[in-house]
């Protein structure tokens, strides 16, 4: 398999900035002979922090959402031209805290996808089903959805900057993981997916995250699945010795 295996840790609404520039110095030193990619996506008040701390490593910053507007009177909002001027290089969308708890729609998602990339973002777009829609049936159709929904608009010649995270809402935060063989289902099916929108080789060349209580315990027997090629880790990334193990596996 051709795919570069990708880590990247959602900080999500922790750390002042200089807890995030502790861990950004510990991630930059425990990850400098990392094989894989790597990115840290901190609140955006410590985004200009840890950007001066892991410019020139092999790290990316990431931004954990933006505005689906350019600029302009939008209260509380942060614009793909702000996270620019900042450094952020790649913007996490459609994360399930923004879709169930913030009430993020698909069509809002997307709009927020298309501005990313017309900004020259690399973008990684979540998607993952609930449990009542897993226990329904349902996983396969609400990832279709998501997808299909969140790549509206988006070309071919773009798609190389999308990585996609299959997060099912069940797992995360939880300490329940998806079984290696149940994620590595879920992630073929988004691949074929995306075959049908792009063509076999851009699926071949996606990268499809796995989300969900990933800790260095499970990551190997995840990363070894034919269609998980990598992960994105939320509680596990708040420390550079409960991360650097996944990022290294
Ligand atoms: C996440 O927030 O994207 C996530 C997967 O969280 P956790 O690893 O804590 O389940």
């Amino acid at each position: 398999m051709s795919r570069n295996y990708f880590i990247a840790g959602n900080w999500k609404m922790h750390k002042t900035r200089s807890e995030a520039a502790t861990l950004a110095k510990e991630l930059v030193a425990g990850l400098k002979d990392g094989k894989h990619k790597y990115l840290v996506a901190p609140s955006f008040t410590a985004l200009e922090t840890v950007s001066a701390i892991v410019k020139g490593s092999n790290i990316l910053l990431g931004a954990q959402n933006c505005a689906a507007e350019e600029q302009g009177a939008h209260t509380g909002e942060v614009s793909v031209l702000q996270l620019k001027d900042v450094g952020v290089q790649t913007i996490i969308l459609g994360h399930s805290e923004r879709r169930h708890i913030y009430k993020e729609d698909d069509e809002l998602i997307n709009r927020k996808m298309r501005l990313a990339l017309k900004h020259g973002f690399e973008v990684i777009l979540c998607v993952g089903e609930l449990l009542e829609e897993r226990e329904a049936g349902k996983a396969e159709a609400v990832c279709k959805h998501q997808t299909v929904e969140g790549l509206k608009g988006i070309s071919a010649a773009d798609m190389p900057r999308v990585t996609i995270a299959y997060e099912p809402v069940w797992a995360i935060g939880t300490g329940k993981t998806a079984t290696p063989e149940d994620a590595d289902a879920i992630h073929a099916y988004i691949r074929s997916v995306v075959s049908e929108l792009y063509g076999v080789d851009a699926a071949k060349k996606l990268i499809i995250q796995y989300g969900g209580s990933v800790k260095a315990e499970n990551t190997a027997a995840l990363m070894a699945k034919e269609n998980i090629d990598g992960a994105l880790v939320g509680g596990a990334s708040l420390k550079a010795d409960t991360f650097i193990p996944i990022a290294k596996f």
